[in-house]
C-alpha cells in the first residue's frame, strides 16, 4: 500500500525525541510561553533567513493576523490566485476586506503575473503569494509590481517551507510571511500550529502584540487583540521535527526528480514544471491529465493512494458565489477537473515512487 501521507511512518522514526520533548514540556508544566517556544522561534527564523519569527495557533490565524497588522482601511481590495486553500481567501474577509482573483500559472500553479497586474485597482492594497504546492511565486515580478503600485505583499508559505526563490528562503522576501505547521504540512505539529516571518521589526511587535492580548508584558493591554499563540508543546515537537527537515525536503525532491524524469514521455500527463529559479519543495506533485477519475480509481485499485488539490477552484465555492468569478475564463477555473496529486513524502522511497510510475504507465498503455 503507497500512503499519500504517513505520519505513523515518521513517528515511528523520531519517537523517542519527540516522546522526551513532550514530556519535557509535561514536566515543567510550562504550557504557554516558554524555552521551547524562544527556541523554535529563533531556530525557525535562521531557517527561512527572516529577522523576527512568532508563532501562532494556526495558519489561518497567522494570515489573519499578517493581514490586521498591515492596517489596510476597511474594504480594500487583496488580490489571491484563484488556485489556493481557502484559508489564503477565507483571512481577507475576515479582515473585512475584498477578495480579488487572479489567475494562476499553468506550469508551476502559482499566481500568473498577467492576471496579477490585470487585477489591480487604486483600491488594490495587497498581495497574498501562494507559494502553491511548495513552488515560490515569481517573487521578482510580484515585488516589482508591488513597487510600481505601491501594495504590500503576504507570502502564504503554508506549503513552502524551505522553498528558494533565486536562492533566497521565501517567508520574508515581501512584507510578511505566514507559515502553517498543520499535521500533514512539510514540517508538521501534532495538533494546530503556525508562524509569521519578517524582516519588518515594526510589523513582527505587532503581530505578536495582536496574537497575545495585545500586550507584551502580563496585563498591560495596550489594544485589544486575541489568543493566537503557538503552544510550548507544539513548539517541543516542531523544534524535533526542524532538525530533518532539510532531509526530508531533499527526499521530497529526489522522489519529485524521479517522477519529472520517469514520466516525461507519457503524452498522456502534463507535468508540473520548476522554474530554473525556484527550490520547489513539493508539498505536493500535481499532474494534469483528462482522465483525471479513471487514473485516481485505478490507482485506488492499485493500492496507490492520491489527493486532489483542490478539487473545486476558489471562485467556484458556494463561499464565493457573490464574486460572480465561476465563470471567469481563468486557467484555475477550468483545470480542478484535471488535476491530481501523486504520493511524495519523506514516508516514500524510490522503489514506492517506481510502483506508482508503473502503475501509471500500465493505465496509458
Ligand atoms: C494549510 C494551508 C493554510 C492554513 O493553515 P492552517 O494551519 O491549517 O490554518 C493556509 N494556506 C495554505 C495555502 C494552506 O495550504
Amino acid at each position: 500500500m503507497i500512503k499519500f501521507l504517513d505520519l505513523k511512518y515518521q513517528y515511528s522514526t523520531i519517537s523517542e525525541e519527540i516522546n522526551e520533548a513532550i514530556q519535557a514540556v509535561i514536566n515543567k508544566t510550562a504550557f504557554i510561553g516558554g524555552e521551547e517556544i524562544k527556541k523554535f522561534e529563533n531556530d525557525f527564523a535562521t531557517f527561512q533567513n527572516a529577522t523576527y519569527c512568532i508563532g501562532m495557533a494556526n495558519g489561518t490565524d497567522a494570515l489573519e493576523i499578517a493581514i490586521e497588522a498591515l492596517d489596510f482601511p476597511k474594504g480594500s481590495e487583496i488580490i489571491v490566485p484563484a488556485n489556493s486553500f481557502i484559508a489564503s481567501t477565507e483571512a481577507v474577509t475576515r479582515m473585512g476586506h475584498k477578495v480579488v482573483f487572479c489567475d494562476c500559472n499553468r506550469h508551476n500553479y502559482t499566481i500568473d503575473i498577467e492576471s496579477l497586474k490585470k487585477a489591480v485597482t487604486p483600491n488594490t492594497k495587497a498581495i497574498i503569494a501562494v507559494h502553491l504546492y511548495g513552488h515560490p511565486c515569481d517573487m521578482g515580478s510580484i515585488l516589482e509590481i508591488a513597487n510600481e503600485y505601491g501594495l504590500k505583499v503576504i507570502e502564504d508559505c503554508a506549503q513552502a517551507h524551505a522553498a528558494e526563490f533565486r536562492g533566497k528562503r521565501i517567508g520574508a522576501l515581501g512584507d510578511i510571511g505566514t507559515f502553517s505547521f498543520y499535521p500533514g504540512k512539510n514540517l508538521g505539529a501534532y495538533g494546530d500550529a503556525g508562524a509569521i516571518t519578517t524582516n519588518n521589526e515594526e510589523l513582527a511587535v505587532k503581530c505578536r502584540m495582536i496574537a497575545n492580548h495585545g500586550r507584551l508584558e502580563k496585563y498591560n493591554h495596550l489594544f485589544e487583540g486575541r489568543n493566537s499563540r503557538l503552544d510550548n508543546i507544539q513548539a517541543a515537537v516542531l523544534n524535533v521535527k526542524l532538525k530533518y527537515l532539510e532531509d526530508w525536503t531533499r527526499q521530497r525532491i529526489k522522489i519529485a526528480d524521479f517522477y519529472l524524469e520517469q514520466l516525461r514521455d507519457c503524452n498522456d500527463i502534463v507535468l508540473p514544471r520548476r522554474e530554473e529559479w525556484a527550490r520547489q519543495v513539493y508539498h505536493l506533485f500535481v499532474i494534469r491529465t483528462e482522465n483525471r477519475d479513471e487514473l485516481a480509481k485505478f490507482l485506488k485499485e492499485n493500492d496507490i493512494n492520491t489527493g486532489i488539490h483542490y478539487p473545486i477552484a476558489l471562485p467556484k465555492l458556494a463561499a464565493y458565489a457573490y464574486l460572480n468569478k465561476a465563470k471567469e475564463p481563468f486557467f484555475a477555473n477550468e483545470s480542478d477537473t484535471k488535476l491530481l496529486s501523486l504520493p511524495i513524502g519523506e514516508h516514500l522511497t524510490l522503489e514506492d515512487s517506481s510502483e506508482v510510475v508503473n502503475a501509471i504507465k500500465k493505465f496509458y498503455a
